[in-house]
């Protein structure tokens, strides 16, 4: 599935650059979310990228959430590391405006490893 167009438009250029320094050299592939999403992990949240998930069982796919609004804000701090099933709690109270769902499904697309 490819990005919607006005969801690109919103990406810095090089943000698949600084999303994978998040998730890899900053996170080292594990999920930053300690608590954010409102599930008790007992500390920091231990789905590895392209690991079985330790609560789902499914493949993880890391993905970078926003913490705040604007989501044009790329900066470290604004930034966290999340599973899907983090990410995906995380940004259910702002579903509403349908921008982030979109963005969390171009997001699992782009970083799913083709076979
Ligand atoms: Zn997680
Ligand atoms: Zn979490």
């Amino acid at each position: 599935m490819p990005i919607r167009p006005e969801n690109k438009a919103r990406y810095p250029s090089d943000w698949k650059a600084i999303s994978a320094r998040i998730r890899f050299d900053r996170a080292g592939g594990r999920c930053e979310c300690s608590g954010e999403c409102g599930l008790d992990h007992d500390g920091r949240c231990d789905a590895e990228h392209a690991q079985a998930h330790p609560r789902t069982g499914s493949k993880v796919v890391l993905t970078t959430a926003h913490l705040s609004e604007p989501i044009e804000d790329c900066s470290d701090e604004n930034q966290r590391a999340m599973c899907q099933q983090c990410h995906n709690r995380y940004d259910a109270p702002m579903r509403r405006r349908g921008i982030r769902e979109r963005m969390f499904s171009a997001q699992i697309s782009l970083f799913v490893e083709k076979p």
